[in-house]
């Protein structure tokens, strides 16, 4: 288990942080993200001295939206001077977003704050796509406000490199959905084990298991059997066990898959065998992202927009941070369950590393004998190697889908830009070689275009008819 939302450097924990620590690790709690205050210095002098100090502790840079600050220009530089000694250990921006439970307060001083807490969460919003780092979100009373603006957030020119909802409390369904569909994770907290949050957990029951984080959001929300009593990262184990109770999952799964979560979405490195941006789900599908690297450097390709690199697919952040081998690739496959198609694709092309995907696509098929395994790919594989590669990955390869984007070399080289033109290959030429070579050793095959001026998707359609193969076409900016 990691406790993804916690409070470490708060006066309740002072006396007794060491035995805190050691319940965590007793009652299988590896890990915590303890939070780090930008509002005070000796909070975050604090914060950053406790991870410091503990390898399985990690910590984040944000002011609260009802924490004091001094000016957004002060929040910057504290911000950089902080970040910049302290990568490895500083794994998102928050706690951000909006608080409007403000009891007793005027009409006119309510939209007054209103105001400035939103101005400051797209100011650190905008420090979190700078810095490429992923967002933890606080929101009370207003989640209207917090769709509206991280619906504008997560389409910005800097990237989204993911985020979570924090301690989410919402009954309504329709809200949960909202996050979701920017890619954001809901972190639940002890208040789902609270008597009256029938509406709550109704919400989490329907929440796809792969979005999901768990947290203690300590010393607060004690879960019900401690309720009024401090709360501490090792109880995270309850919010655990009535997550698992409330979806019918085993719990060691969603252990094992909330974890997995956690490490995806904050990139963190060095927790016993999970792998960062290895694989993600996406409805009944698992995407393995073995590589960064490319044959091709497409014009339409998410990754290199506005002359900046750009990982993110649907609040994941594929920047790998060391190529995955066979066996990771396995293992992060199987954290997720409920899926019946494995597909090879990321921000990469998969066949760069030819070896370790046949290697994976083996194993996963001797795991679950009959599990369907796609490759999405250039087609470039045969040229990049002189070799028929189509026919290796005969009994390994369900499906593939070729990227042929165009209906001639000229406009291939100019869309897709191949790196390999240099040697005297006609990139294009060895695509349709490559499309006809899968035909005849895989199941089945698609060829697939984007609707880009110049395309001629009608001919490429017939193209596609008269290789007996399928077509289908993507929209431009729809990745994933
Ligand atoms: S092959 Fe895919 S990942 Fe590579 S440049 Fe083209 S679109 Fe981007
Ligand atoms: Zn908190």
């Amino acid at each position: 288990m990691i406790d993804s939302h916690c409070h470490l450097e708060m006066p309740e924990f002072d006396s007794d942080l060491k035995d805190v620590l050691a319940r965590m690790s007793e009652n299988g709690v590896t890990h915590a993200v303890s939070i780090g205050s930008l509002a005070q210095n000796e909070r975050i002098e604090k914060t950053i001295g406790i991870a410091g100090l503990h390898d399985n502790i990690y910590t984040t840079l944000g002011v609260h939206p009802k924490s004091p600050y001094k000016d957004l220009e002060g929040i910057s530089e504290l911000f950089g001077k902080y970040y910049s000694k302290n990568k490895k250990k500083i794994v998102a921006v928050g706690e951000i977003g909006l608080d409007y439970f403000l009891p007793g307060i005027s009409k006119e001083d309510f939209e007054k704050i209103k105001i400035k807490q939103k101005e400051l969460f797209k100011f650190q919003l905008r420090l979190a796509s700078a810095n490429r780092l992923p967002v933890i979100v606080h929101v009370r009373d207003a989640y209207e406000d917090a769709v509206d603006i991280l619906k504008e957030y997560v389409k910005n020119p800097d990237g989204f490199f993911g985020g979570v909802i924090h301690c989410f409390s919402s009954a309504e369904r329709g809200i949960a959905d909202e996050f979701l569909k920017m890619g954001f994770f809901i972190s639940f907290s002890g208040n789902i084990t609270y008597k009256k949050n029938d509406g709550l957990r109704a919400v989490l029951r329907e929440i796809p298991d792969e979005k999901i984080l768990i947290e203690t959001d300590s010393p607060y929300l004690a879960p019900q059997s401690f309720r009024g009593k401090r709360n501490e990262p090792s109880y995270v184990r309850f919010v655990l066990e009535a997550a698992a109770g409330e979806k019918g999952v085993e719990r060691e799964k969603l252990d094992y898959l909330t974890v997995q979560n956690t490490v995806n979405l904050f990139s963190l490195e060095g927790v016993g065998g999970f792998y960062p941006a290895v694989a993600y789900k996406i409805r009944n599908s698992v995407y393995v992202n073995l590589t960064n690297k490319c044959t091709n450097r497409c014009t339409f390709c998410p990754k290199y927009q506005g002359g900046k690199t750009n990982f993110c697919v649907k609040g994941y952040n594929l920047e790998l941070k060391k190529e995955p081998s066979a066996g990771e690739v396995v293992s992060s496959v199987f954290r997720y369950y409920n899926f019946n198609e494995i597909v090879f694709c990321g921000l990469g092309e998969p066949t760069l590393r030819i070896e370790i995907l046949k290697e994976a696509a083996k194993a996963v098929k001797n795991i679950v004998g009959g599990i369907k395994v796609r490759l999405d790919t250039d087609g470039l594989a045969n040229a990049v190697y002189g070799r028929n590669i189509a026919a290796e990955l005969e009994g390994l390869i369900d499906s593939v889908s070729i990227s042929l984007n165009a209906q001639n070399s000229a406009l291939y080289n100019s869309i897709c830009g191949p790196q390999l033109n240099g040697k005297g290959i006609d990139a294009y030429a060895s695509v349709l070689e490559f499309v006809k070579e899968s035909k005849k050793h895989i199941k089945n095959v698609a060829v697939t275009a984007i609707d880009l001026p110049d395309v001629d998707i009608a001919y490429i359609e017939e193209l596609a008819k008269n290789l007996g193969v399928d077509f289908k076409l993507r929209h431009y900016n729809d990745v994933g």
